[in-house]
Order: structure tokens, then sequence, then C-alpha cells
């Protein structure tokens, strides 16, 4: 059993680098981002609370992200462990999951700001399966996986991507030094072509 964490702002390469950790260890990948992303297309309530937050950069409330959280651990595919991949983003909800499972490793991914920004312009993700690719790595606007034509993401455009970064470094970069404390945090350089930041992703899940 192993529960990990894939920490970093915005178009550190979170999503990438869980998918394919996910792929490889056989646990699955929790992705709030993604379940409030779902929410939103279905138009549940939940979708409905969470889409002002979301398509203006800020924060989901941390009771929604936390009970959405809660009810996921309870499904059956979690019982091995799992990959959380945007969770927690605060103290409060790191503190709410220390109550709900025994976290064993913190990948930490590095990257500088103005990098970001570059590369979330270039981001692109499918609206049917969730896989998400650069223009720089892409043939054609078809995904990967399904062939779905990609789409940039509403929270993607620049203005909300620093207002995402502001978020980032007041509420989410605390928890750098809440789990290295503890001594199960490992930092990883998430510069670079994709292939070198995966080689040291892969090395520090080890
Ligand atoms: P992501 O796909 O992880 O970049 O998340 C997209 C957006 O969903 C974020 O900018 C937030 O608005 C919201 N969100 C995702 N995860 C969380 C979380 N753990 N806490 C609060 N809001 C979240």
């Amino acid at each position: 059993m192993r529960n990990i964490i894939f920490l970093g702002p915005p178009g550190s390469g979170k999503g990438t680098h869980a998918e394919k950790a996910s792929r490889s260890m056989s646990i699955p990948r929790l992705s709030t981002g993604d379940m409030l992303r779902e929410h939103m297309k279905q138009g549940t309530a939940l979708g409905q609370e969470a889409s002002a937050f979301v398509n203006s950069g800020n924060l989901v409330p941390d009771d929604v992200i936390i009970g959405m959280i809660r009810e996921r651990l309870t499904d059956a595919d979690c019982k091995g462990g799992v990959i959380f991949d945007g969770f927690p983003r605060t103290a409060a909800q790191a503190e709410a999951l220390d109550g709900i499972a025994k976290i064993d490793l913190v990948i930490n991914l590095e990257i500088d700001d103005d990098r970001i920004v570059s590369r979330m312009s270039g981001r692109r993700v499918c609206p049917a399966c969730g896989h998400t690719s650069h223009t720089s790595l892409m043939q054609g606007n078809g995904c990967a996986e399904c062939k779905t034509e990609m789409i940039i993401r509403k929270d993607d455009v620049p203005e909300t991507v620093k207002a995402r970064l502001a978020v980032y470094h007041e509420m989410t970069k605390p928890l750098i030094d809440y789990y290295s404390k503890r001594g199960i945090l490992r930092s990883v350089d998430s510069d670079g072509t994709l292939a070198e930041a995966e080689a040291r992703v892969c090395e520090a899940l080890r």
C-alpha cells in the first residue's frame, strides 16, 4: 500500500507524471481538478458551485474538496494506495488528509514561474478522456489516446495562470515545509525535456 502526493505549481507537470506513475504502479490517480471538471461538465450541484472558482483560478472551498476526496477514497480501487494529483492544496486539506490516509511519499515538482507561463500557453487537454499534452509534442490536434480534438482549458489563459500561480505561492507552497519536516518529501527538477523530468520522477519514486 502506497499513498503518494504530487505537489507543485500549475503547469509543473503534475498531471502528466502522476498519470504515468499511476499506470506503472497500477494504482488510481485522484486528480481533484479532473473530478471538478467532470462535475462541471455534468452540471451537478457541486460542479455549479465550483465553476466560478475554477474558471477564475481560485481554489474551491476546502470542505467541498475534502468531501469529494473522502468519498472517492471509499471506492474499492483505492484500497491498495493512490496517487493524489493537485490535492492537498492548502494546510487545512493536508491536515484533513492526515486523518483519512497515511501518506508515504510526496513528490515536489520544481519549476520557475516564468517557465510555467510559457509552458501553459501551449498546453492542450482532451475533453473526452482528460489526457494532457503540449503543442510542441503534438502532431495535429487529435488526442494521442482517443483521437478527440484537444482543447485549451479555460483557466489556462495567461491572466488566469498568473492568478493560479499567486494562489499556489500563498496557499500551497507552505505544504513543502509541512511534508519536508516529516521527512517524506522528495523534490524533483521538473524543467528540461519531458523525458528528462520523467527520469528524475522515476528515480524519486523508487
Ligand atoms: P488542476 O487541474 O489541478 O490545475 O485544478 C484546476 C482548478 O481546480 C484549480 O485552479 C482550482 O480552482 C480547482 N482545484 C483543483 N484541486 C483543488 C484543490 N485541491 N483545492 C481547491 N481547488 C482545487
